[in-house]
């Protein structure tokens, strides 16, 4: 069965798809809309949304425990997981906009046919969904990315989870493996940690978080053991038998030592890849490689009425870069002149307790550029707002180059990712660090660390 051609099929309803899909809906196409899974995609799904929520329940529980240097004493906190799970589905149906059902619903409300079911190009201009095939003059192809599981002996007979089933486990784990210790391998970490599990992060590279300032994530990984978890770098595994007490891992630390341990779970967390097995581009004849479709810088696919949006395509693999993207890929798959993405300034945060925060260049980066620079610090331990929260822990770096335009911002504090806001607009929009510095801002707030770093540019 054929239906009629649309304007637009839009492959994916994550952030990047969506987005896609409802702007050119709302430019009075004929929109399709195409989801094997759930609606809200990843984030919503099993990524940003439930791992920040079960970050922010865990970090109450933890500071409600750890609250005696306030003077307070509450000996009364418990974690109860099914109430938990319950405030999480809660806060993913809020942001959803209702249930599965009402958003469907509203998607419909928007003029889009929206259709379930997994996408599967026949040809260049024809998609076959639940046995129905669907012609269009335009695709976006919107189908981000999966976990990537590691070749790690005896892995698959010991059983592991993925982000997908560790936001809504059935029960919390006692002892927990992540194999991973990126930023999600990190979140996880430290939510699971401070619920009460005990934690061990596995990761086979020498270095945390290698996209992050090296001296700032040493000392997030320095907050992290100090609080329990049991991180180790450089270390080789392998899985082995899984019996009543549980899944057993042979380690082979960097110091040639060798260790048995047992968990109950074992997540891995070591990245993501394509989510393009079933799409068959093959048919359509779209370029791909094993980092996902290959764009030019307009997102626009070799195959000239093919674009693609989001995770699948860019290497900056976050909601706010996916939902730009689905918006300009809306503009430009209907326009004369199509936009390129600008990538210049691409923010990011690792939302740990504290969190990490970054945009624009790294030290090292600045140096391999033969780039002249300049640091601006500022600790938060001199910082009477971070004094009085009893946030002391972390500080602000910002490099410009030798006029005073800030060439990166890396914060380590409590709330990071609201203090990088300011560092945003001044990359965007040309501020130098002497204006940056001249603003006066509120007392006492923990912004006034950024103000100070940009005074010492
Ligand atoms: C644990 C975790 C935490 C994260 N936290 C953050 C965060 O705090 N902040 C942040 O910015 N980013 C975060 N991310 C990244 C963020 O989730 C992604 O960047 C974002 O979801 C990408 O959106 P997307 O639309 O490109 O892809 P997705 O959201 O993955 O959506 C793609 C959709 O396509 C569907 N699909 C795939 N193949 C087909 C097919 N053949 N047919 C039909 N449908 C198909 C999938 O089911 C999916 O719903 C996190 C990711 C993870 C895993």
């Amino acid at each position: 069965m054929t239906t009629d051609e649309y304007d637009l099929i839009v492959i994916g309803a994550g952030g990047a798809g969506s987005t896609a899909a409802g702007n050119a809906a709302e430019m009075g196409k004929h929109v399709a809309l195409i989801e094997r899974d759930k609606l809200g995609g990843t984030c919503l799904n099993y990524g940003c949304d439930p791992t920040k929520t079960l970050l922010h329940t865990a970090s109450v529980f933890y500071h409600a425990s750890h609250a005696s240097g306030l003077g307070l004493r509450i000996s009364q906190a418990k974690v109860d997981w099914e109430a938990v799970q319950a405030h999480v589905r809660q806060v993913q149906e809020t942001i959803r906009g209702g249930t599965l059902e009402q958003a469907s619903a509203g998607i419909a409300a928007q003029g889009i046919d929206l259709f379930m079911g997994e996408a599967m190009f026949t040809s260049p201009h024809e998609i076959r969904v639940n046995g129905v095939t669907l012609r269009s003059k335009r695709f976006v192809i919107a189908t981000g990315t999966v976990a990537m599981i590691p070749e790690i002996d005896g892995l698959s007979k010991a059983g592991y989870i993925t982000n997908v089933e560790a936001v809504s486990l059935p029960e919390l784990p006692k002892r927990l493996v992540v194999i991973g210790g990126g930023p999600i391998g990190l979140e996880f970490a430290q939510m699971f940690s401070r619920l009460g599990a005990q934690v061990t992060v596995l990761e086979r590279g020498e270095q945390p978080l290698p996209r992050e300032d090296p001296e700032l994530a040493m000392l997030l990984c320095s907050q992290l053991t100090a609080e329990g978890i049991r991180l180790e770098f450089g270390a080789e595994m392998r899985c082995g038998d899984i019996d009543e007490h549980g899944k057993h891992i042979h380690l082979h630390g960097k110091d040639g030592k060798k260790e048995d341990l047992t968990a109950d779970q074992l997540l891995i967390a070591v990245g993501r890849k394509p989510a393009l097995d079933k799409l068959n581009l093959e048919a359509a004849g779209v370029q791909y490689t094993e980092d996902g479709v290959t764009t030019d810088a307009t997102l626009r696919t070799n195959v000239p009425h093919i674009w693609a949006a989001g995770d699948i395509t860019s290497k900056y693999q976050f909601t706010h870069v996916a939902s730009d993207q689905g918006k300009l890929v809306a503009h430009n798959v209907f326009a004369r002149k199509p936009k390129e993405f600008d990538d210049r300034v691409i923010p990011w945060v690792t939302f740990t307790d504290p969190e990490l925060a970054r945009v624009g260049m790294l030290e090292a980066e600045l140096k391999e550029a033969k780039i002249e620079y300049r640091v601006g610090r500022a600790y938060f331990n001199k910082l009477d707002r971070a004094i009085a929260n009893n946030q002391t822990f972390g500080s602000v770096k910002l490099l410009a180059d030798m006029d005073g335009n800030i060439l990166g911002g890396h914060i380590l504090s409590a709330n990071a990712g609201e203090l990088i806001a300011p560092i945003i607009y001044a990359m965007r929009f040309g501020l130098t660090a002497k204006k940056m510095a001249g603003a006066m801002l509120p007392y006492p707030t923990m912004a006034e660390a950024v103000r100070w770093a940009a005074s010492q540019l």
